[in-house]
């Protein structure tokens, strides 16, 4: 009897253990989400942000000498480093290496005006941290809206080479900075998922390999840990939607070259979440990411081994693409057959706009794969402008029966 009331008493209170950490939890992501709408930067909104974006903030935010022009693109425009903080851990960070790239540059600028809010939070991390910020390495690309720099070079795989004048601006900041930790700032395509489980990979990380056999040495285990910390926060937000980039090593990536050099070093992906073509809710992920990862390195929580935990972070995989079109009637050549299609946007500049146009990529069997917006058309009969079956590359512009119609993917 005593041993049975032992038992209640014991469960009761591991129930309130447990409720009580959850509450602290909810508490925590609650602040980190209102801290995100208190410093959200109004004047970065959508896709296309360009040098012309950022200039008169930064310009803004250099109260104190933080901003320095550190060299100048293919182009000839100028690159910014910001750098701000006292502390002892010194962390480098670069976005818009691809200069379509432009959600974790957002979620940057998020960060700095939490930085300048003279908060105590604020006070703490420039206190702890020194950050040295590069948010737009390829100011050319972002112009063009291309991943390349105007030589149409893929910056991150010219750690090696060194041939454009990006990469080397870069290598200078790393080498005259000597980071503690190394920040390399992205975005990914609407394609990837977290692995096969249907949803979409709204984050990814991953922290690259120093060498062919993908070993783990001190450095990258640090990067490791940092990821796993993170990731336990995120979770909370986007449960599920969180990804681990492939390791495969590639020293000409300048992420696998820095964590070669003995600095861990954190590859962000910011993804797709649902409904989000311009990137405003991953915006936010990011920033809370950002935010918990220096939580967690002030708190010197990198040094346990979470190598379990980060491993039990799916990978990522192709599994989705934009639309997908199931159960459809089409006639070829007098035939009919019940097939599935899937269409893609494709993301274009158009008078200083981003413009997204679906295009149908695939036709046939589909079963691997996810669509951010799916359709199914119970067998209803499609047509075009030009016949009775989807062609590849044509613009996802259709009926269904003759009732439905799309355009540009969707139903109207
Ligand atoms: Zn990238």
């Amino acid at each position: 009897m005593f041993t049975f009331l032992n038992s209640i008493i014991f469960l009761l209170f591991t129930n309130v253990i447990i409720k009580m950490f959850t509450f602290v939890k909810q508490i925590l992501l609650m602040d980190l989400e209102h801290l995100f709408d208190q410093n959200k930067e109004p004047l970065l909104q959508g896709r296309y942000i360009t040098l012309e974006s950022i200039e008169s903030l930064l310009i803004k935010l250099s109260t104190d000498n933080e901003l320095e022009i550190i060299g100048k693109s293919v182009l000839d425009k100028p690159i910014y480093k910001y750098q701000i903080g006292t502390g002892n851990t010194r962390i480098l960070l670069w976005s818009q290496m691809h200069g379509n790239e432009s959600t974790t540059t957002k979620a940057l600028f998020d960060f700095l005006n939490l930085l300048k809010s003279d908060s105590d939070i604020a006070r703490k991390l420039i206190n702890s941290f020194t950050f040295c910020c590069i948010p737009m390495l390829n100011p050319d690309g972002a112009e063009l809206y291309t991943r390349e720099n105007a030589n149409k070079v893929d910056l991150n795989r010219d750690a090696q080479n060194l041939s454009q004048p990006e990469s080397r601006i870069l290598r200078a900041a790393f080498g005259n900075f000597r980071p503690d930790f190394c920040y390399n700032l992205h975005d990914q395509r609407t394609i990837f998922g977290v692995g096969s489980t249907g949803k979409p990979a709204t984050v990814s990380f991953l922290a690259p390999a120093y060498n062919e056999s993908r070993e783990i040495n001190e450095s990258r285990r640090k990067a490791i840990n940092l990821i796993a910390g993170i990731n336990d926060v995120l979770q909370q937000c986007i449960p599920g939607q969180i990804g681990r980039f492939d390791d495969s090593f590639n020293l000409n990536c300048v992420g696998d070259t820095f964590q070669f050099l003995g600095v861990p070093t954190v590859l962000f992906e910011a993804g797709h979440s649902p409904n989000d073509y311009l990137r405003e809710e991953t915006r936010k992920y990011i920033f809370i990411s950002l935010i918990s990862g220096f939580q967690l390195l002030y708190e010197n929580d990198v040094v346990v081994n979470k190598f379990d935990k980060y491993l039990s972070i799916p990978q990522n995989k192709v599994v989705f693409y934009d639309f997908i079109y199931k159960n459809i009637k089409i006639n070829y050549d007098g035939i009919e057959i019940i097939t599935n299609f899937a269409a893609q946007y494709t993301e274009g500049l158009v008078k200083n706009q981003i413009v997204f146009k679906a295009f149908i990529v695939k036709i046939g069997e589909l079963d691997d794969y996810f669509g951010h917006y799916e359709y199914d058309g119970n067998e209803a009969v499609y047509h075009d402008e030009n016949g009775d079956f989807p062609q590849l590359n044509q613009e996802a512009d259709f009926y269904l029966d003759t009732n439905l119609k799309f355009v540009n993917g969707l139903l109207i």
